[in-house]
């Protein structure tokens, strides 16, 4: 698929610091936000495979939801600038005036706003919401909130693939879980995954993730957890 040009591998580095030292802990970052500068880290590693999708089935038009604030929004935006599809991002809530720096972004990039109460936005995945959308905008290839999928799992497995160093525990941001669902799913038997909930309320996400998981690889792999305790407020 043609596109931009993009940093990988992305690099790892060491996290120099006493602290760790001091714990006898060593601890790598892979920089994966250094792969785009607008289409950063596990955001580029989930839209891959359904931007080859959404061509394959000839769609010009991405769709997808989001909070006002949501990284993924502004990711879909950016990639559809990109890699040239027309998107469309749903916003759970009521409309902003004058739009944030993440929505200004996204229409900056040329990213058409919708938006949906928060008692329909609850229910976006239901046929009859989508059917609404496909009415009102056209027809769309559909990113779920955050971009978690089977597609996006794969992509995110191959995050796993690119690391050489060993390691024992590999840790990322939890969102909506498609991440971390990938992760784990690409580590050797030795390796376990832990993420860290950025959600108040997080509890629900160990189920997210073995749903994706199940969805991606027929089963959920016992390697991994999720703390839910330091999301600082959500
Ligand atoms: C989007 C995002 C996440 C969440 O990823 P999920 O796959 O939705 O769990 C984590 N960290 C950062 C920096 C993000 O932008």
């Amino acid at each position: 698929m043609p596109g931009p040009a993009l940093l990988l591998p992305s690099p790892v580095e060491v996290l120099d610091d006493a602290r760790l030292d001091a714990a006898g802990v060593r601890v790598l970052l892979k920089r994966d936000d250094l792969i785009h500068p607008e289409l950063p880290g596990n955001k580029w590693r989930k839209l891959k495979y359904n931007l080859g999708a959404a061509r394959t089935a000839g769609a010009s038009t991405l769709l997808t939801f989001g909070g006002a604030y949501s990284n993924h929004i502004r990711a879909v935006a950016a990639a559809g600038a990109l890699f040239g599809f027309e998107t469309v991002g749903v916003i759970r809530g009521e409309a902003h005036d004058p739009l944030n720096p993440s929505l200004q972004f996204a229409v900056d990039r040329g990213m058409r706003l919708t938006y949906l109460d928060r008692q329909t936005y609850r229910r976006k995945t239901e046929p009859a919401v989508v059917d609404r959308l496909r009415e009102q905008l056209g027809d769309f290839y559909l990113l779920p909130e955050g971009g978690s999928n089977v597609r996006a799992v794969r992509g995110c497995t191959e995050l796993v693939d690119e690391i050489t160093e060993d390691f024992d525990v590999v840790c990322c941001a939890v969102g909506t879980g498609g991440t971390l669902a990938g992760l784990a799913a690409g580590l050797a038997p030795h390796q376990r995954a832990l993420g860290f909930s950025s959600l108040k309320g997080g509890d629900f996400l160990s189920d997210d993730v073995a749903a994706f998981q199940r969805a991606a690889l027929g089963e959920s792999t016992g390697n991994w957890e999720i703390e839910t305790g330091y999301h600082f407020g959500g």
